[in-house]
């Protein structure tokens, strides 16, 4: 019996990760869970999973959680201090790792050090401090298992295999609900169309990022950090079906995929069992019936923030944090209509414009960074909802 603990349990990660444990009631049991403000949902979870802590970020939300469980076992925590104790709660085995965006860094981390293994869905703290992640995991010698599809297909294709015989990594991307869009119909792109992701069911934030390529730019840095591949190895292929989750190219020039339909709970029960695999009631693939899979050239002209992800890593050191925070301010602000969809290529571009990097020594230099970066880019927010991008 493996302890559990799910960050960010309410989400689209954290409800399949439980769909899981429901199925093999013998092989988990869920000692923490957190989320933001979702108290709906935490209260039924609660209810179904009994589990020992409960955090919620939003304090006002913890207390209604609190009056809701009145008389329950659980325990209620609140703000980022009650996220890091459920973190590293003693007893857990396990930390899924399914907050969204910048806001996990801190209980991830933190979990690391508690000595925690990560299934790691939530790519941003890689993103933002990937080499203090990697850095701290060995210290701890704790695994950090990738959750996200194209990673955990780089895993599963590397199993086995020498790091020094690998020639490439390839990640697939769908290319997202705007892929045929030309950058003047770009434009006009409401938010409703951009969350209308053609394979993957997700939460809001990362079906935008899907919509720009960023999701494909993030996925690169977290490659990178993940598995110690430089970025010159690392290469992007439009694949609009998702049925190749990713390949890796060895130095025979063999290529090595993994396959499967678009299912999020194939990753994440492969994380969480690692290096067992359980029997998962999910449609098979079939080949014949799919009759085709079609692959192309990644459009940078019309996608710029796929670059944004190569250009932040090729700087180093506190650019990539910058690229983050300003998408996440970004892709917000175009949630709430206050910008454009072509705004947020802008925005980003702009804030890591004026960024001058450092070296990436601690916590508090990331943290840092990525508070600079949203302060600059809510400034930039203005400008760019005034002029909006030159269309090519
Ligand atoms: P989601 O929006 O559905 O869920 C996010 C979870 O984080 C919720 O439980 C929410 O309550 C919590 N949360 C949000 N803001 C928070 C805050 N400030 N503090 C604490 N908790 C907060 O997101 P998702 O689609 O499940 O994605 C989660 C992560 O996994 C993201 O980093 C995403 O890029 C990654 N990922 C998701 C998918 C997918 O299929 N959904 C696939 C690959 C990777
Ligand atoms: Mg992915």
């Amino acid at each position: 019996m493996k302890n559990i603990i799910i960050l960010g349990s309410t989400g689209s990660i954290g409800t399949n990760t439980l769909d899981i444990v429901s199925k093999f009631p013998g092989k988990f049991r869920v000692v923490g869970i957190t989320a933001g403000t979702n108290v709906d949902k935490m209260e039924e979870q609660i209810r179904t999973f009994s589990p020992l802590l409960a955090a919620m970020s939003d304090e006002t939300a913890a207390d209604r959680l609190r009056t809701r469980c009145k008389g329950l076992s659980t325990r209620i925590l609140s703000g980022t201090d009650g996220l890091v104790k459920t973190a590293t709660m003693d007893g857990a085995d396990l930390v899924i790792s399914a907050i969204v965006g910048g806001a996990g860094l801190v209980p991830t981390l933190a979990a690391i050090q508690a000595g925690k293994s990560i299934a790691l869905a939530n790519k941003e703290p890689m993103v933002m401090a990937g080499q203090l992640m990697r850095e701290e995991a060995r210290k701890a010698r704790v695994r950090i298992f990738p959750v996200d599809s194209e990673h955990s297909a780089l895993f599963q294709s590397m199993e086995g295999h020498r790091v020094q015989d690998i020639r490439r990594l390839i990640l697939t991307a769908s290319g997202g609900p705007l892929w045929n869009l030309t950058t003047q119909q770009m434009r006009a792109v409401q938010p409703e169309q951009a969350l209308k992701h053609p394979n993957w069911k997700m939460g809001p934030k990362i079906t935008i990022d899907s919509a720009t390529l960023m999701n494909k730019g993030l996925e690169v840095v977290e490659a990178h950090w993940l598995f110690d591949i430089p970025a010159s190895k690392i290469e992007v292929v439009v694949h609009r079906e998702s049925i190749i989750h990713s390949l890796v190219e060895y130095t025979d020039r063999s290529v090595i995929a993994q396959l499967g339909l678009p299912d999020m709970r194939t990753p994440i029960a492969y994380a969480m069992n690692y290096p067992e695999r359980v029997p998962l009631d999910l449609p098979s693939l079939n080949l014949a019936q799919i009759g085709s899979l079609s692959f192309c050239e990644p459009d940078h002209d019309r996608f710029p923030c796929l670059g944004f992800g190569y250009e932040a890593l090729k700087v180093g050191g506190t650019m990539p944090a910058v690229l983050n925070a300003a998408n996440e301010i970004a892709v917000q602000a175009f949630l709430d209509r206050k910008i454009g969809f072509l705004g947020i290529a802008e925005t980003i571009r702009r804030t890591m414009g004026q960024h001058v990097p450092v070296d990436v020594s601690s916590l508090d230099i990331a943290l840092k960074a990525d508070l600079w970066a949203r302060t600059k880019a809510a400034e930039m927010l203005a400008i760019v909802a005034s002029a909006p991008a030159v269309v090519h």
